[in-house]
């Protein structure tokens, strides 16, 4: 015999075996008991809640030859009929494949004819929400008048897409997610009536992550059994549902509680390549931080943590957080989520959420960054201007310009070491093409000298001018910015490294790579000495104009935006 799907061969059959939704099944049963069963039905709820088996039920229980308290007798002709899908009065159609206002028409056009072998004549309409808005008008006066002996049952997954007019001629009941204790209970009833073993873990994991859905949960049990040996392993469990082993989370956990951001982006790097998805990765971290917070919280409140995951190893890094440290966190985490949903980049992604969340300093500072830096780029601007006839008469160079700068009182003091435009410009004045290319042949020397968590940081990151002893590095993402430039000593480590490369002290000055075009124009526009500026903005010939060949020299062709009107 081939092989059935679990959810198949475990379909439930009457409605005392449907899982997790009594309300319903018990209103169903009283209703077809009372023959008072109504002319139309709307299910709505997630996927795999139980929708369609209780509409098969139902169908079968109106027509049972020998029905009891409301259940079908499963035995009668028309029962096993029903069962084995060749009972012709139960029309299925699904929605998402017959859309069209033809098929809701044919309906309409047979509707009139009586059942030929059951009491009714039921159209079971699954995925309704799909039907285009000729067919819901063509089902609609369907529902109006509805011959007798005809029942409708309306599935959806999405009920706000039913036009209200549909739904106020249906009795309408809302599937619940199934509670994982019942996903759990079914699965361990199957697996015992099959005979298979099974890891308690192993069916935990299927549980949550079948998300109340216990279609879903039969499924993914089924591809775990595929790997075979009649016994249900943890690791197979694992495989198929992408989630993570508890050695890795572990590990991961506790490089975070340690501040460790080097040992946090190697096991991350380790989740990422054993093929973990790395939304899966976050929830879990989500979910280990939520069983902390319970854990620190309160003895009482530890009897709800979810033990499947948390394990000795787990709880035993509780007293290495505070509840503080956890919400930030789950925070951060949340919003990377937001991100990885939306992007391709998730490596990225996933390495800026680990050096953050690994590297508690920055708590406390996210909230106020954005004003702080709008209000210290306009007070420094200002100074800047202010200080760039000095700069080139500072035989010292820049060290002392930065320290007439404001400083920064403290980490929390967020801003002011923010962007230097001081710094760039400096480079920008002597910067050449040629300089520009020695920095980025040294450039992957430079980065291979790094730490694990220095590279990570860096590797968004690209020289993108150059003088004879400066680079100023442009980075893809404001965080990693922010991040390397307020740490000066991994700046000064930089720094040296350059100079060894390049066998003379060079400057290492930062900028966000959005804000970099700005820049460029500001300084194009401020600073060259141009005999006529507007020209080069707009109307002269631009490659014999001095100043533009100056421009290209810097910056070369690709930078520079020559405007030809
Ligand atoms: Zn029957």
């Amino acid at each position: 015999m081939a092989y059935q799907a679990l959810y198949r061969v475990w379909r439930p059959q009457t409605f005392s075996d449907v899982i997790g939704q009594g309300v319903i099944t018990q209103t169903l049963k009283n209703a077809v008991a009372s023959k008072m069963t109504s002319h139309a039905y709307l299910f709505s709820g997630p996927r795999g809640t139980g929708k369609t088996s209780c509409a098969k039920i139902l169908a079968k229980a109106v027509n049972c030859l020998n029905p009891h308290d409301g259940e079908p007798c499963n035995e009668c002709e028309i029962c096993q009929a029903a069962n084995e899908n060749r009972l012709n009065d139960v029309i299925e159609i699904d929605a998402a494949s017959n859309n069209g206002v033809e098929e809701i028409r044919d309906i309409r056009d047979k509707v009139k004819y009586a059942p030929t072998e059951a009491k009714f004549k039921v159209y079971i309409i699954d995925e309704v929400h799909m039907l285009s808005q000729g067919a819901f008008n063509a089902l609609l006066k369907t529902l109006e008048e509805p011959p007798a002996n005809v029942m409708f049952i309306l599935a959806t997954t999405e009920p706000q897409k039913i036009p209200a007019t549909i739904i106020s001629r249906t009795q309408s009941f809302t599937f619940r997610r199934i509670s994982k204790q019942d996903i759990l209970d079914r699965m361990v009833y199957i697996l015992k009536d099959k005979n298979i073993d099974y890891d308690e873990e192993a069916l935990n994991i299927i549980a949550a992550s079948a998300e109340g859905g216990m279609r879903d949960a039969l499924s993914i049990l089924d591809q775990a059994l595929s790997y075979g040996d009649d016994h249900l392993t943890l690791t197979n469990a694992q495989e198929v549902t992408g989630a993570l082993s508890n050695e890795q989370i572990t590990a991961y956990m506790s490089a975070i509680a340690k501040n460790e951001s080097a040992q946090a982006l190697e096991s991350l790097y380790k989740i990422l390549e054993s093929g973990r998805s790395a939304i899966r990765f976050t929830e879990m971290i989500i979910r280990v931080c939520r069983n902390l917070i319970l854990y620190n919280s309160n003895s009482d409140l530890s009897d709800q943590m979810d033990n499947t995951i948390m394990t000795k190893d787990l709880l035993d890094l509780a007293d290495k957080f505070d509840n503080q440290r956890l919400f930030y966190i789950v925070d951060q985490v949340s919003s990377a989520q937001r991100n990885l949903k939306n992007s391709n980049q998730t490596d990225v992604y996933m390495e800026i959420l680990t050096v953050k969340i690994s590297e508690p300093q920055v708590m406390d500072q996210t909230d106020v960054k954005d004003k702080a830096d709008n209000q210290e780029v306009e007070k420094l601007s200002g100074q800047v201007k202010k200080l760039q006839s000095e700069i080139k008469n500072l035989s010292t160079g820049n060290v002392q310009v930065q320290q007439e700068l404001p400083k920064k009182k403290s980490r929390k003091a967020k801003g002011s070491n923010h962007l230097n435009k001081t710094a760039i410009y400096k480079v920008l004045d002597n910067a050449t093409k040629k300089d520009l290319a020695v920095a980025k042949d040294i450039w992957p020397d430079l980065m291979s000298k790094l730490s694990v968590t220095q590279r990570a940081k860096m590797r968004v990151a690209d020289p993108v001018a150059a003088s004879v002893d400066g680079i100023v590095v442009a980075f893809d993402f404001e965080l990693w910015f922010e991040q390397v430039q307020e740490d000066t000593e991994f700046l000064d480590e930089l720094k040296s490294n350059a100079g060894t490369l390049l066998k003379k002290d060079c400057e290492i000055v930062l900028v966000p790579k959005d804000q970099w075009p700005r820049i460029r124009k500001e300084y194009i526009s401020n600073n060259i000495d141009l005999p006529n500026k507007d020209k080069v903005e707009s109307k002269a010939e631009p490659k014999k104009d001095p100043a533009v060949d100056e421009a290209l020299n810097l910056f070369g062709n690709e930078i520079v935006d020559i405007k030809d009107d």
